[in-house]
């Protein structure tokens, strides 16, 4: 996924890791190479460029050009500022509450969304992220696209997860009220709500959001995004961050994502961490997000 900015930041990085001696003006010469990189990559540019400047400050100073061995301490640098913007910390779902815990998707219509929710569901109630089976209730509260409901209660069926029965008409709000008090009576431990999605970000949708956000006070706000989409991407990102209290991103369609700007740009459009990536339409395509992995991928 990230074979283009890899190549033309390992170039780069070759050449500083080869050399003695460094100066300044090495250091900036690699760091406008780096920038061009990243923006090639689909970097949102204040992004990219506060990366090259916090870096370039950091190469210069600290005594790093009159150590032994510069080059490489440079690409330490880089390393670790790659890791900070991918977000360095931890990226578990917190679900320690008194059940059930709710875990809210939100994103654009095909961004992923309903397949995402039936992934996550499948790898709490199998125990796959380390700890013990949860009982999972899936919702879906998407009342504009026709079958949206149908399709997350076909997907619970093919992971083996329940879904709150469909109301004919009942809208989202109703519908989030409804699955929490299900999910409260029959004991879940996690309620997963699937909100509609939007072609475009707008002021109802994101009215719906706040309201459901509002009843159903979820421990996680996941916002997933459709990492093909570059630019686009960090706009949504920017546009939800500021109305929804965003816990975590997931970026789908990491398995055909050529460039990896998107997820290099999340982190500091929304400051949330990027929990997963989709990298396939199978139900068990979905990977905890590593960002040291995705660093050391991209320096090669
Ligand atoms: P929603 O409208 O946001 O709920 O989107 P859907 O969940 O219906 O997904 C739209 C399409 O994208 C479906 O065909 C999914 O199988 C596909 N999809 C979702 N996530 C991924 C992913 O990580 N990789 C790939 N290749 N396809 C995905």
């Amino acid at each position: 996924m990230f074979d283009s900015l890899s190549d033309r930041l390992g170039g780069v990085f070759d050449r500083l890791r080869g050399r003695g001696a460094l100066t300044e003006a090495d250091v900036r010469t690699a760091m406008r190479e780096v920038r061009v990189a990243l923006l090639e990559a689909d970097v949102a540019l204040p992004v990219a460029r506060d990366f090259v400047d916090k870096v370039t400050e950091q190469a210069i100073g600290q005594n790093v050009l009159r150590s032994i061995t510069p080059g490489q301490q440079v690409v330490k640098i880089v390393h670790d500022a790659l890791v900070a913007m991918l977000g360095a910390d931890a990226s578990e779902l917190l679900l320690d509450v008194t059940p059930p815990a709710v875990v809210m998707m939100v994103g654009l219509q095909g961004s992923g969304k309903t397949t995402t929710t039936a992934k996550i569901a499948k790898r709490l109630s199998s125990g796959a992220m380390g700890r013990e089976r949860k009982k999972v209730l899936m919702a879906s509260l998407d009342v504009n696209r026709p079958a949206a409901q149908e399709q997350l209660a076909t997907l619970g069926t093919q992971v083996e997860v329940s879904t709150l029965p469909i109301i004919a008409g009942q809208q989202p709000v109703e519908i989030a009220r409804r699955a929490l008090q299900a999910a409260k009576l029959q004991g879940y431990d996690v309620l997963m709500l699937d909100t509609a999605g939007r072609l475009h970000v707008d002021q109802a949708l994101m009215d719906e959001m706040k309201a459901v956000a509002e009843i159903a006070q979820p421990q996680e706000i996941l916002l997933v995004v459709d990492s093909l989409t570059g630019q686009d991407a960090v706009n949504v990102a920017t546009s939800f961050s500021e109305q929804v209290p965003l816990t975590g991103v997931v970026l789908t369609r990491m398995d055909g994502d050529a460039r990896g700007g998107a997820a290099l740009s999340m982190r500091a459009v929304t400051g949330k961490p990027i929990k997963f990536a989709g990298v396939g339409e199978k139900m068990d395509a979905l990977e905890a997000f590593h960002p040291e992995r995705v660093a050391g991928r991209i320096l090669g």
